[in-house]
């Protein structure tokens, strides 16, 4: 018997993202667009004090991250909300944004989370399909909002294509919506992007007053683990999601691993990890178009390939030890490795999926 619940959950597909490997199993894992570096022991350390309060509940407001964060990004810390994690405050921003009868507007393929959050929210997807280079068509989303759309998700760089859009365009579509119609700038794997015409949705907090940037700890940062986004909007919509979000979510751990991961030093090592990865996704991206691998050029720290059967080679590098994203018959995804993982993943793909 299952409770009395509504019915649109019925429609969610549960999310099965398997099993971590256990220490010792000798598996690449690729699939879930984590630093493939452990923690910086300056934040392990941090984590460690921390861990002495633990009998204590964390700060509510979590006053230094927030505090930090702004400084950071030179805003206000009224207009930052710290959350466990940016699919928590997706969720929030969707659920506080739009009800049933409201419309959420995103891309896809985008991130798995957005159907899902806009089908708990209560309120109706309305997709538009990315286009011939996996890109957001953004003329087309703009033609999509209807005097329903209450929130419009923009994924910057797009996961899963690694895609980003042009400063020209995001512009033309905040032009075409009204100003009381959220954008959410989805920028988990901002800290990866090396094209100067990408559009920072910081600059267009400022300059909008309907734009909320979602980041993240769990990419760039390299402290999945421990869950960690926030929120960079205007002091109003931040003051919408801080009444809705859970109080105490954001663990006394989690705060001060992400909070020692803002200085300075911290600073230099993570931006050197960043600096490897994205040599290494250029590396990773040459080779596969070198097999004949359609592989699409990407902004994040990880490499899509469009591919109508997916699964079959992702069962396939499974059996080898290498784990991948599947999209059905959309394609599969790489995240960019250590050296040594690209090489075992390139070693395969030579195998299992050269073209020419
Ligand atoms: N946005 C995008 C585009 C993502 O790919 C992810 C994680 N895969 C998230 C948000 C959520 O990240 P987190 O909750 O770990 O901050």
């Amino acid at each position: 018997m299952t409770v009395k619940h509504r019915a649109a959950i019925d429609t969610l597909v549960a999310y099965k993202p398997g099993r971590a490997p256990a220490a010792g199993r000798p598996k690449v894992k690729l699939s879930s667009n984590e630093m493939p570096f452990g923690p910086l022991p300056s934040v392990l350390d941090a984590i460690a004090r921390a861990a002495t309060t633990l009998n204590r509940y964390p700060d509510f407001h979590r006053l230094d991250l927030t505090e930090a964060l702004a400084a950071r990004h030179g805003v206000d810390p009224s207009q930052v909300v710290v959350d466990n994690g940016s699919g928590a405050l997706l969720q929030v921003l969707a659920s506080v944004i739009a009800g049933p009868g409201d419309e959420i507007l995103y891309a896809w393929r985008a991130f798995e989370s957005y159907p899902i959050v806009t089908t708990v929210a209560g309120a109706t997807g309305v997709t538009v399909p990315l286009d011939g280079r996996h890109t957001h068509d953004l003329p087309a989303m703009a033609a999509a909002a209807t005097d329903r759309t209450r929130m419009v998700v923009v994924c910057n760089p797009n996961n899963p294509t690694g895609t980003v859009v042009s400063r020209a365009e995001l512009n033309r579509l905040l032009d075409a919506l009204p100003d009381d119609v959220l954008v959410v700038l989805d920028e988990a794997y901002w800290d990866f992007v090396t094209d100067p015409d990408a559009p920072c949705g910081l600059d267009l907090v400022t300059e909008r007053p309907n734009v909320a940037v979602l980041r993240t700890f769990s990419k760039a940062y390299g402290l999945a683990g421990l869950r960690v986004g926030y929120c960079v909007t205007r002091p109003e919509t931040a003051d919408l999601i801080r009444k809705s979000i859970v109080g105490f979510s954001v663990s006394t751990l989690a705060q001060a691993g992400a909070l020692a991961s803002l200085t300075p030093e911290a600073d230099v090592e993570l931006k050197q990890r960043v600096a490897h990865v994205v040599e290494e996704r250029a590396r990773l991206t040459g080779e596969l178009v070198r097999m004949g691998v359609p592989a699409v050029p990407s902004q994040a720290n990880f490499v899509f390939m469009p591919m109508p059967d997916g699964p079959a080679r992702f069962t396939a590098f499974e059996e080898r030890g290498v784990i991948l994203r599947a999209y059905g018959t959309d394609g599969l995804r790489v995240t960019v490795g250590t050296a040594e993982e690209n090489d075992r993943f390139l070693a395969l793909a030579a195998e299992l999926l050269r073209r020419s």
